[in-house]
Parts: C-alpha cells; structure tokens; sequence
C-alpha cells in the first residue's frame, strides 16, 4: 500500500463517497449550484470514531471500532441508519452519510445526513454480546446524538431491538425515558405502525410509478429481487400482493428461481422454519450474480453496494431498475444502462420509505400522539410521488438519467437553504 493510504484524508478515498462527490459536482453544475456551496457539500462536518469494548459470553474482552459521521445540518439534525457489518470502514460511513444528506434533501424532509456503524459481523455475536456493544456504542456517542442533534434508525444488520437497546442507553444515562432519540423503535416504546416494512413498501410504490410513467403495469410482470432481508423481503410480499411474479429472491446463501414466479408467502413460511431461502420447493438454485443478469422486466437490487458494476453491467438485461439498497450501482454503470434506454430509479428516492416513515415516527414522538397505518402509508406515498415526480420531470427536460436529475434537486434545496443560513462567522 503506498504511503498516500494513510494520508490526512485516507477517509474521504472511499469508492460509495468518490461515487456519491461526483454525483454532487455532476449534478450540482447541471443546475448551475453556486461554487462555494458546491465546495462545503464535499466535506462531512463530523467524523466520530469511537472504540467499543465489549465483555464477551467467554468473559473476554473484545474492543470494536464504531463511527458516526454528521455530514450535514443545514436543513435540520443529523439523520441517519447504523450498520453493523464487518465492512465497516470510516470512508464507508462517510459515503454513506453524504447519500443520507442527498436522500433527505430531495425528499423534502428537515433533516440534514448522517450514518453510523461499526466494524463486526452480528451473525457471529450471541444477543448479549450485541446488546452489551450496542449499549457502549451508544454511551460513547454521548451527546453528540439526541431527539434534536442527531438521531440514528437500523440500517443492515441492525433491527427494532438494536434502537430499543439505543433508546433505552440513552434514556438511562438521562434519567428520563426519550422515544425521539431514535427511529425503527418497536411500537410498545414509541415506534410507529408500518416502519418495518417501510423501506420494501416505498420500493413497491416507486416502481408502480415507474411501471405507470411508462405507460405499463406491475400486474403480471417479471421481477427479480436481490437480498431477502427487511428491504426484499417486504417489497417481494408488497409486489406480490399487487400480481407481479417474483422470479427470483437471494440472501447472502444465493439465490432461487421459478420462472412462473415464486410463492412469497410460502416462502416466508420457509425461511421462518430453515432460516434460509435455500431449498424453497419448486425452485432452481442460482447464484446471486446469475440472479442480477436475468432476463426480467424489473430488477430490484436490496442488498448492498456495488453489485452491478463494469464487470457486470453489459450482461444486465432487465428494464427496470429500482434501487432498494444503497448504491447498488456504481456510476459508471447506471450510465451504461441509462444510454441503452433501462431506467433506473436511485437509491434516494426509491429506498426513501425508511427514513420518511422514521421522520413520522420521529414527528409523532414529540407529539406523543399516533397515527394509524393508512394515515403512515399515505403520507408516504405522497412523499414519495413528489420526489419521484420532480426528478422524473427535470431528468426530462435536461435530458440526464434520473439519479443525476434527483441528486440536483438534492442538491439545489440545500443551495437555498445555505445561502439564506450564510457562512458563520462570515
Ligand atoms: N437506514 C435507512 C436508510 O439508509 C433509514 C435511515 C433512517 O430511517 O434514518 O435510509
């Protein structure tokens, strides 16, 4: 490794945040973004490393690496999942806390980007151990995260017990109970009805749009769907409910396939009992890089980034894309697909659900006061339309893909929002 990897900005090298700093610049200078706004839209404000140690069910101490990067607070706190993977790096979180500022500002939501996580691999951790790492992470965030700072949600590998375990830390090291503090909570602590299956559900509504802009229908169409985690998985049951005909689902064993499409139900039913999709009856194994190249109307990437790249993109044969991950696609290869006339849905619209429905469970913390899931879905949908409906219009007419289109209004609505805030101290 040459000497410059651990240079002063070894964190800002990683490929998710070069990808996501070209799409800022790209889109920015499409719509004509004023040059000093563009130059503080390319630097994180706040990287928290904090070290983790962890009492282990063997009575060993184990000391894990955890971040929080606050990118951005123009538009409001810091907002944001936490991943638990063993690819976790700083650069990583970094990347992923620039797609968070885009992802909340062409939503429309009062929140600026953040993202968290540490460097582990949860399948190898017992429930303690996961509770006791969680637990220190979150007191070594300390003040830095809070109802109105920064407020974490689960992102991979992370779940509604992981931010029960969050919210509780805080709450203790407080001494009062604070629901806001995150999002993704279960319901009986101050989460709201339809966060779980928030993400899949707005993959489905983004790609029914897609599907009716094109002047086609969900209804009997073909769609393959990689990662059968929260993503996928919702969004397999919420197109399947609609007539799609899922072909083929993945999870991190590989992947299965029926061309007359899949029994959701049945396949959660199985997974419930074997805790893996492998084996499901009446289906032919495939590879999760086989599953990406099938000949399907939609495609549905809901695992994690980079899966379609130069290696893979001129193999790609579906239509549609629809980004339930983030950044599924590198940039180069969403541009290939978009001159051959696929059309591609970003991750910052088309997983938006998540964080839209963390923003209600957020809004209706501070109320104390719940709405019911029709109230949640539709406020959703409309949401989501907007965005979708915006950058659908301006990638029209400035002839660009929609990532491009979406990122400039992105960026465009924290352009206001800076120049009217100013520059302090001047
Ligand atoms: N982790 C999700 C995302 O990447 C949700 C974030 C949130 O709810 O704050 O959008």
């Amino acid at each position: 490794m040459s000497a410059d990897a651990f240079g002063p900005d070894y964190h800002l090298q990683h490929p998710l945040f070069k990808n996501a700093l070209q799409l800022i610049e790209e889109s920015g200078s499409l719509v004509n973004v004023d040059k000093n706004v563009l130059e503080r839209l390319k630097r994180p404000k706040r990287c928290l490393v904090v070290s983790v140690p962890v009492r282990m069910d063997d009575y060993s101490v184990k000391v894990f690496t955890g971040y929080r990067v606050q990118y951005n607070s123009t538009l409001g706190p810091y907002k944001g999942g936490v991943r638990y993977h063993q690819d976790v790096s700083l650069g990583e979180v970094v990347g992923l806390s620039a797609l968070m500022m885009l992802k909340n500002s062409v939503l429309g939501l009062p929140y600026g980007g953040g993202k968290g996580g540490i460097t582990v691999d949860p399948t190898k951790l017992s429930r303690t151990e996961k509770q006791n790492m969680t637990r220190r992470y979150t007191s070594e965030l300390g003040t830095s995260i809070g109802p109105q700072i920064d407020i974490p949600a689960p992102d991979v590998g992370t779940d509604a017990q992981t931010m029960a375990w969050m919210m509780d830390t805080y709450s203790q090291e407080r001494g009062y109970t604070c629901p806001g503090v995150v999002t993704g909570k279960p319901i009986e602590i101050g989460g709201t009805v339809g966060r779980t299956g928030a993400t899949g559900l707005g993959v489905v509504y983004i790609a029914e749009r897609t599907y009716q802009r094109l002047g086609k229908t969900m209804t009997g169409s073909t769609i393959a769907i990689q990662g059968f985690g929260n993503v996928g998985a919702h969004a397999a049951q919420y197109a399947y409910e609609r007539g799609a005909k899922i072909v083929a689902v993945s999870d991190v064993t590989g992947g299965i396939f029926n061309g007359d499409g899949l029994h959701i139900p049945q396949l959660q039913q199985w997974l419930k009992d074997h805790k893996t999709i492998a084996g499901f009856p009446n289906s032919q194994k495939i590879t999760n890089e086989e599953l990406l190249l099938l000949s399907v109307d939609s495609l549905f990437p809901c695992a994690l980034d980079g899966v379609i790249n130069e290696k893979n993109v001129d193999q790609v044969k579906a239509k549609i894309i629809i980004e339930g991950a983030n950044g599924p696609l590198t940039n180069e290869a969403s541009q290939v697909l978009h001159k051959k006339g696929v059309v591609i849905v970003p991750d910052v619209i088309a997983n938006g659900g998540g964080v839209v429905v963390s923003y209600f469970e957020w809004v209706q913390d501070i109320m104390s006061y719940f709405w019911d899931e029709e109230e949640i879905n539709k406020r959703l949908s409309s949401i989501l339309y907007k965005a979708f409906d915006t950058s659908f219009a301006l990638a029209k007419e400035k002839n660009v893909d929609m990532r491009k289109a979406a990122i400039a209004c992105a960026v465009q609505r924290l352009e206001k929002a800076m120049l009217l805030r100013g520059l302090y101290p001047r």
